[in-house]
């Protein structure tokens, strides 16, 4: 390869290139389409003065990135927090794009943000702050252009606002502008559960591509919140037994299986959404360390990021496991895992069914027509599957890892895009 390599100071985007050109390298992409995709194609800064609760005016600064629209608009939420620079932005945006390449849907990737602190900020400066973001940005955003989502300490409401402020700058309805909305304003009904059963789809094909049987299989969940109660619920529907889970409050064991139901329901009526105090009939309560370390066929991390790590690779009980939380395993566990044989289904494909759940809602808002929860499962488990199935034949073909596969195989669908719509001109 003789282009000239691009770096950065931001850790983030400097992973994100190395990655990349590495990838690029070992797959033989032509240099012209190394130097395309190692760039964003739009990035812009925004500049968002707020009037504060008090009177007073501060300028926030905002940005979104579009790394790639080869394949479709870009899709990639937009956050809050003090480290939002323009780098992270392009990371995060190139990952989005390879999430949706590798996920099959028509969509590019992209990301956005505003550095600030959101605990800082009211309800109605929040309000401010989300609608004058969306009236910077509105130019290069839209339902064919590049649809945001709730992302790291933005929701609902800030979707709600961004939405209704694009439709009210544009004169009409635009409701696909962007996805992640309650479901009374043009939100999808499935949407919650969809990373949750995703995660759990991979785990279910894994078990049998290796020829083990579902059912009866022991399944630990680190992680009790959105994705790991989901995850959990749909293994347990499939058969399996969940021996283990935990969230912050520690590891609640079980070798008979845990009533996942009756967990849900006592995280539900917890004041702060907790497994705390929960217990039943042969259960064992220990720590959060020490719940990985069971003896089980699947381990399923569903909570933070670096969760598997050196010190702890070496000492799981497990055949496999399936990524259900962003980089819930750091590269020196990886190397260890590797070493150890244990087989790993990587984030960007195991937890895309977010992703994917996003593409549903904007293809509904397209089309004004809502699917039932049943209709939205029944689209996602077999794309989930194709899915997992390309990441696991090409793995096997050409005797990578899974993690590796899915970068290949996502890149290339970018890249084939990108040669076959060729330049401008
Ligand atoms: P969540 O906030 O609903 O749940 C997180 C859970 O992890 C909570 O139960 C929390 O108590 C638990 N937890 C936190 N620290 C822990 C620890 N040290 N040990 C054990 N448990 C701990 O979040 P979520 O939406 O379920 O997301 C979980 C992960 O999945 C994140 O990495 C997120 O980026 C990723 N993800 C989520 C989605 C989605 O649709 N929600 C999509 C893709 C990826």
């Amino acid at each position: 390869m003789s282009v000239t390599k691009r770096t950065s100071k931001n850790v983030l985007l400097d992973t994100a290139l190395k990655n990349f050109y590495g990838a690029a390298e070992e797959m033989g992409l032509e240099d012209s389409l190394v130097e395309i995709l190692s760039r964003p194609e739009r990035a812009i800064c925004v500049s968002l003065p707020i009037t504060m609760d008090d009177g007073s005016v501060r300028v926030f600064e905002g940005y979104r990135v579009q790394h790639s629209t080869a394949l479709g608009p870009a899709k990639g939420g937009f956050r809050y927090h003090p480290d939002v620079d323009l780098e992270e932005c392009e990371a995060l945006g190139s990952l989005m794009t390879w999430k949706c390449s590798l996920a099959g849907i028509p969509y590019g990737g992209g990301k956005g943000g505003v550095a600030c602190d959101p605990l800082e900020l009211s309800m109605t400066e929040r309000e401010r702050l989300t609608r004058t973001y969306a009236a910077r940005v509105a130019p290069i955003v839209g339902e064919w252009l590049d649809v945001p989502a709730p992302d790291v300490n933005t929701g609902a409401p800030e979707m709600v606002w961004f939405m209704d402020t694009i439709s009210k700058l544009r004169g009409r309805l635009e409701p696909g502008v962007v996805t992640g909305k309650p479901i009374s304003i043009w939100g999808s009904k499935g949407r919650t559960a969809a990373t949750g059963v995703g995660v759990a789809t991979c785990i279910k094909e894994l078990l049998k591509s290796v020829g083990a049987d579902v059912n009866g299989a022991r399944i630990i969940v680190q992680g009790f919140g959105n994705v790991g109660t989901f995850c959990a619920k749909t293994m347990l529907e499939a058969g399996a037994v969940v021996v283990g889970i935990s969230d912050v409050t520690g590891g609640y064991y079980c070798p008979k299986g845990i009533d996942v139901e009756k967990a849900i329901a006592h995280v539900t009526n917890h004041p702060k959404k907790l497994l705390d105090g929960y217990t039943q009939d042969g259960m064992e309560k220990v720590s959060g360390e020490d719940i990985l370390l069971v003896e089980a066929e699947v381990l399923a991390p569903c909570a933070l990021e670096g969760a598997i790590n050196g010190k702890n690779a070496g000492k799981l009980n497990v055949k496999y496991i399936v990524e259900g939380a962003n980089g819930p395993i750091t590269p020196e566990g990886d190397a260890i895992l590797d070493e150890r044989g244990i087989t790993v289904v990587p984030d960007f494909l195991a937890n895309s069914g977010g992703v994917i759940g996003s593409y549903f809602e904007w293809v509904q808002n397209l089309n004004g027509f809502f699917w039932t929860e049943e209709e939205y499962n029944n689209r996602l488990i077999p794309i989930m599957t194709d899915n997992f199935y390309r990441v696991w034949n090409y793995a096997n073909k050409n005797e990578v890892k899974m993690r590796r596969a899915a970068f290949l195989v996502a890149i290339k669908r970018v890249a084939d895009a990108v040669k076959m719509r060729g330049t401008f001109l």
